[in-house]
C-alpha cells in the first residue's frame, strides 16, 4: 500500500505553543489562562480581582465606573451594526453593567494606510449616532495609523466613564444562593449575524444582530427599586460563559432552564446548519440580572417595559455548592428532564466577533 500523507489535527485551540492565538481573545478557557496565569499575578490589585465587566472607584466622594473594550470585528459592517456602533455600545454596556449611568467616551482609531476615507466617514457617523442615542460624550481620543497589511481596516479601542448614582454594590461577590437569573432577550444574533455576513450565507429572513445599548434595561432595574446583585452583558462566549464567570466568581452554583431561553427560529436553524451551540453564541445586546427570588418579577417586568428587553425572562436560580455541585458548576435543564453541565469552551466558536 502507498504510503498516505496525513496529519492529526485537533479543531480544539491547545495553548502549548508558546504563541498567541485567536482562541486566546475568544473570552473562554485560554483567555481566562491567560489572564489568570500572566496578567492578573503581575498588575491584580482589588479592581481587576472583582473579575468585573468595569471597575468602580471613588473620585471626590463619587463614585465613579471606568470600563475599557477593544473592537476588531470581521467584517467592519454586518447586518444590524457595524464596527462604530459596536465600539459604542460595547463598552457603554460594561459601564452600564456596574451600575453606573454612562456619561463619557475616550476613541481610540487604529486605521490600516489605505483604507478609504469614505469607510473610515462611515464608521464615525456610526458612532456619532450611537453617542447620541445613548446620550453620553466622546471628551478624548487618538488616531494612529499601521503600514499596509498590518491592521484590518479599522480597529477602535473606547474607554467608557458613568456615575454610580445609588448605594449598592453591583458585581460577582454579590450573588448568593436564591438568586433569581433574569435574560433580557433571545440570545444568539450578534454571532449568527457576523457568520452569515462572512460567509456571504443568505437565510429566507436576514438575521440582525442584537447590537444596542443596555444603559436603559439597568435604569429600569434600578428606578423599580430592584436588590441587583450582580450584571453581566453577554458577549464573546455567550449566555454559557456569562453564567459560567459569575457562578466561578461568586463560588455559587447557577442552574437554568434550557426550554426557557429564547433562540428565534433563525438563529436556531442557522446553529443548526453550522453546528454551533446558541448558549455559547456571542450576543452584543442581552445582559443577564442577579436578583432576589422574591424581586424576580418585578425586576423581569421592568427589564420588558424597555423596547431593548422585550423579551425578559427569568431562566434560572442560584444554589449553594455541595454534595456533586462544585463552586462554578452551571447546568442546564433540558425540556426532557436531563441536566447538562454547561463548560467553559477554549475559544471562541467564531473568533472575531466583536
Ligand atoms: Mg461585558
Amino acid at each position: 500500500m502507498a504510503e498516505r500523507e496525513f496529519e492529526l489535527a485537533c479543531p480544539v485551540p491547545v495553548d502549548d505553543s508558546g504563541r498567541v492565538q485567536l482562541a486566546h481573545g475568544g473570552g473562554g478557557r485560554m483567555m481566562h489562562r491567560l489572564l489568570d496565569g500572566l496578567i492578573l499575578p503581575a498588575l491584580a490589585g482589588p479592581g481587576l480581582a472583582a473579575r468585573h465587566d468595569g471597575a468602580v472607584v471613588s473620585l471626590g466622594g463619587a463614585r465613579v465606573a471606568i470600563a475599557t473594550d477593544s473592537y476588531v470585528a470581521s467584517p467592519l459592517f454586518f447586518p444590524g451594526g457595524d464596527i462604530g456602533c459596536l465600539a459604542v455600545y460595547g463598552t457603554v454596556n460594561d459601564v452600564a453593567m456596574c451600575g453606573a449611568r454612562p456619561t463619557h467616551l475616550s476613541l481610540g482609531l487604529i486605521l490600516e494606510e489605505g483604507a478609504p476615507i469614505a469607510l473610515v466617514r462611515r464608521v464615525i457617523e456610526s458612532i456619532r449616532t450611537a453617542v447620541e442615542r445613548v446620550g453620553v460624550e466622546v471628551v478624548t481620543g487618538d488616531t494612529k495609523v499601521v503600514d499596509r497589511g498590518k491592521g484590518d481596516q479599522v480597529f477602535i479601542n473606547t474607554t467608557g466613564v458613568g456615575v454610580v448614582e445609588h448605594e449598592g454594590v453591583i458585581a460577582p461577590s454579590q450573588v448568593r444562593a436564591g438568586d433569581a437569573v433574569i435574560l433580557s432577550g433571545d440570545v444568539g444574533r450578534h454571532g449568527v449575524a457576523m457568520m452569515s455576513a462572512r460567509e456571504g450565507l443568505a437565510f429566507e429572513s436576514e438575521i440582525q444582530s442584537d447590537c444596542a445599548p443596555l444603559h436603559e434595561l439597568v435604569r429600569a432595574l434600578l428606578g423599580a427599586g430592584v436588590e441587583v446583585h450582580c450584571l453581566r452583558d453577554l458577549t464573546r462566549g455567550g449566555l454559557a460563559t456569562g453564567l459560567i464567570e459569575i457562578a466561578q466568581a461568586a463560588g455559587v452554583c447557577v442552574e437554568v432552564d434550557e426550554v426557557a431561553i429564547p433562540v428565534a427560529p433563525q438563529v436556531r436553524a442557522a446553529c443548526e446548519l453550522f453546528g454551533l451551540d446558541p448558549m455559547y453564541v456571542a450576543n452584543e445586546g442581552r445582559m443577564i440580572a442577579f436578583v432576589p427570588a422574591a424581586q424576580a418579577e418585578r425586576a423581569r417586568a421592568a427589564m420588558a417595559a424597555a423596547p431593548e428587553g422585550a423579551g425578559a425572562v427569568v431562566i434560572g436560580q442560584v444554589d449553594e455548592a455541595g454534595g456533586e455541585r462544585w463552586p462554578g458548576q452551571v447546568s442546564a435543564r433540558s425540556g426532557f428532564g436531563s441536566r447538562r453541565v454547561l463548560d467553559m469552551l477554549s475559544g471562541e466558536q467564531l473568533p472575531r466577533i466583536c
